[in-house]
């Protein structure tokens, strides 16, 4: 795997004034010779107003912008594709300055709009259901490229400013390429900015953090952050959790459960989301929901169940809808609520695992192991089921 640096400044020395908090930006307005008071005026043009150009902002003097001009832009990532689903889902493509792509999709639901970002450009992780894991280029994205999906986003919705209620945008998950607390220097000053009230204005409680499991920095997002947390749990044992989220290897199930009972800020209003892919004869049995169960006693929690989305030459199937409503219904008699996630924009390649900004075919050799290594792994684990589920019917449990 190739790792790249950060891009590098832009060619005309120019800086782009988007991603930089607060503190950075006084410090820009002192060293372009302004007074201080001017970084709030900026910050209201470039995060309420969503201005692209110093010559619209009215309360500047005219020489003021001109200043401005010749030393910043206010650059988003370049959209170079816009895909709309048969369901309203919105994929677009986002090429940065040094020519590297990532994705960012807007699921527009009936009480809110959610936009599902990027963290880094592909992942170094390699969970073996997500299309994005299995992309060779990995670079983090610094924060004016966080940012700078939801301005592009708010750009194609028209929503500056945005309404303060009934927002296209009102939701963010980090859900989208990359794993975000292998990033969190950058994620956390993007958040801070996305959460400021003189700006973009998205709370908190709006917002979720979706990680692997990258333990060590759990305590902090909650500390510093508050935002939601969802964990990809996918499976209750150490055995298979390690092979298909290979994160588990240095983090396994219980160092992971305890940092979730210590995330800050838990309550039962605010729950930790368990995200579960279901995938077919490999971790949706009525023994892996009772386990799911017993894993999750003391943590406030919801279950999201993913339906498992196929991307081309991946070596999963998705579990039978009977199947997924019988584990929902397990797992919801046990008095967790589990909503099955309906699957948004398959048809574009915008529904969770599904973003890959380097289209690469895999070889057909790599194809026939990815098949043979998902048979042997079906074949040991329906073998652990029955094993379970005849001890589990004989003590009555199932
Ligand atoms: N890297 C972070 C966030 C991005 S993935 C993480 O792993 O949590 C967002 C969610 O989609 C995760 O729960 C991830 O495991 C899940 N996911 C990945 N591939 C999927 C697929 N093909 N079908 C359904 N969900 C998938
Ligand atoms: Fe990375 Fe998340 Fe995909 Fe795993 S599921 S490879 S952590 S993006």
């Amino acid at each position: 795997m190739k790792e790249f640096a950060p891009p590098p400044p832009r060619a005309d020395g120019r800086v782009n004034l988007v991603g930089l908090s607060r503190d950075d930006l006084e410090a820009e307005v002192a060293r372009a010779g302004l007074e201080r008071f001017r970084a709030r005026q900026l910050w209201h043009w470039i995060y309420h107003r969503g201005a692209t150009d110093f010559a619209v902002m009215s309360t500047l003097a005219k020489g003021v912008r001109e200043t401005l001009a010749n030393l910043y832009v206010i650059d988003r990532p370049t959209a170079v594709k816009d895909l709309k689903s048969e369901d309203g889902t919105r994929k677009w493509l986002a090429r940065m300055p040094d020519g590297q792509e990532i994705e960012t999709v807007h699921i527009p639901e009936e009480d809110r709009g959610t936009l599902c970002v990027s963290s880094q450009v592909g992942c170094t992780l390699t969970c073996r259901f997500c299309h994005t894991g299995t992309q060779r280029l990995v670079r983090n994205l610094d924060a004016t490229e966080i940012v700078g999906q939801v301005m592009l986003a708010r750009d194609h919705l028209d929503e500056w400013p945005a309404p303060p209620d009934g927002r296209m945008l009102s939701n963010i998950v980090m859900m989208g390429m990359g794993e975000p607390l292998f990033n969190y220097a950058n994620v956390a000053k993007a958040l801070k900015i996305v959460m400021d009230g003189e700006g973009i204005a998205i709370s908190k409680r709006r917002i979720t953090l979706s990680t692997s499991g990258v333990v060590p920095m759990m305590k902090q997002c909650g500390a510093e952050l508050g935002v939601n947390l969802a964990v990809s749990l996918h499976a209750v044992n150490d055995e298979l959790r390690d092979r298909i989220v290979p994160l588990n290897r240095k983090y396994p199930i219980k160092e992971l459960m305890q940092a979730c009972r210590d995330y800050p800020g838990l309550s039962n209003a605010r729950r930790i989301t368990f995200e579960y892919v279901m995938l077919k004869g490999v971790n949706d049995s009525l023994a892996d929901a009772r386990e799911l169960v017993r894993l999750l006693r003391g943590v406030p929690a919801k279950i999201n169940l993913i339906p498992f989305n196929y991307w081309p030459g991946a070596p999963f199937e998705c579990s039978t809808d009977e199947q997924i409503t019988k584990f929902a219904d397990f797992v919801n008699n046990a008095g967790y609520a589990s909503p099955v996630r309906t699957p948004r924009g398959r048809d574009i390649l915008a529904a969770c695992g599904q973003l890959k900004s380097e289209s690469t075919k895999p070889t057909a050799q790599a194809r026939i192991a990815a098949l043979e290594a998902h048979k042997a792994l079906q074949a040991e684990y329906a073998a652990q089921v029955a094993e379970k589920e005849a001890g589990l019917a004989a003590t009555g449990t199932l």
